[in-house]
């Protein structure tokens, strides 16, 4: 077979994913750009690949993302049209079950509120609502976003979903397109988005969206940070239309020192830390795709080019 190539910004990770190549799929010989052997590879693994890197492989057949997500590709503008193939985990999943759960039992239960009364040294209990009467909008029902909203409503919660075309979520209420986006915010306490960033979810978590929620309603954010409107977060939470949100993803990573969503009361920030792919686990389900593109075989987890997802 022939190398497989690494392409990243992030030197660390270079070396994690060299690693977890050794061990996972020794059978591969694994290169990174500067090694003239990369000119042979016909697969790439990427995140954020260097700008011009894609398009300097003349042998290449396939983009690998080692992520749930293919947007970070973008990094080099330069990306020649192949198939592209994502990692999809199911650790990846259990791993943003805990983070969601996290977040919807930190605004159902009020700990944001006691956290807050803390500061002041108040003792104040406020009325606990049913997990029936609390709604959680999932913005996104693949292969993250449908098993978090049929597991949030296994647990008892009035889950309801909206994708871009109709899908079935046992226990859950699904809305799709568009057309319906309006009537899934209605009514909503707490919104999740775990959509993909395309040209059409960009910005999608933005005022409109907002005031179609519940007053005093949440934000989870776990897709990307290119979703949010950062101000408009920021002048809802301020005002009290929102009582809060949780961000895990920032348009620039890390979030600059100098960025307002550090400071605003109300505002969680965690390090794009919802969910990871084990490095074992790419490397397998890269292997194994080049395994197929080897012999001519349907790859895995293709991207539909169109879609952008
Ligand atoms: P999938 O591709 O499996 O699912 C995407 C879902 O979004 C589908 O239900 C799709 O609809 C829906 N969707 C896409 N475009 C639209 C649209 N225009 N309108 C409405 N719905 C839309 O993705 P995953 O569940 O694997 O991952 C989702 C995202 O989560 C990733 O792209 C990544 O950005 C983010 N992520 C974040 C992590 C973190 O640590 N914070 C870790 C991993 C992923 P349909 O079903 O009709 O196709």
């Amino acid at each position: 077979m022939k190398p497989l190539v690494l392409l990243s910004t992030d030197q660390a990770l270079l070396g994690q994913l060299q690693a977890a190549f050794a061990r996972s799929a020794p059978q591969l010989r694994v290169v990174l750009a500067n090694d003239p052997a990369a000119q042979e590879a016909q697969v790439a693994a990427c995140w954020f690949p260097p700008a011009g890197s894609l398009s300097a492989l003349p042998n290449l057949k396939l983009i690998h993302s080692v992520a749930a997500g293919v947007d970070h590709l973008a990094n080099d503008p330069a990306q020649p049209a192949l198939p592209v193939c994502r990692v999809v985990d199911p650790a990846h999943r259990q791993g943003m079950a805990e983070y969601v759960r996290w977040a919807v039992i930190h605004y159902h239960r009020d700990f944001d509120l006691a956290m807050a009364q803390q500061q002041q040294q108040l003792w104040r209990r406020h009325p606990q609502r049913p997990a029936g009467e609390f709604h959680i909008g999932v913005m996104g029902l693949g292969s993250l976003g449908g098993a978090i909203a049929a597991e949030l409503a296994a647990a008892g919660y009035a889950v309801r979903g909206w994708s871009r075309t109709a899908r079935q979520v046992t226990g859950v209420r699904t809305y799709a397109g568009e057309g319906q986006f309006d009537a899934f915010l209605q009514g909503v306490d707490l919104l999740v988005n775990l959509l993909p960033l395309t040209p059409q979810t960009r910005g999608i978590l933005c005022r409109d969206t907002f005031h179609a929620l519940a007053p005093g309603a949440a934000v989870i954010n776990c897709g990307r940070g290119q979703h949010l409107q950062a101000d408009d977060l920021i002048h809802a939470v301020e005002s009290g239309r929102l009582r809060g949100a949780v961000l895990d993803v920032f348009e620039k990573e890390p979030l600059p020192l100098d960025n307002r969503l550090w400071a605003t009361p109300g505002i969680i920030i965690t390090p794009h830390m919802a969910s990871c792919a084990s490095h074992d686990c790419i490397a397998q389900q890269v292997a194994e795709n080049a395994r197929r593109l080897a012999c001519k075989e349907p790859l895995l987890n293709r991207v539909d080019p169109a879609l952008g997802y």
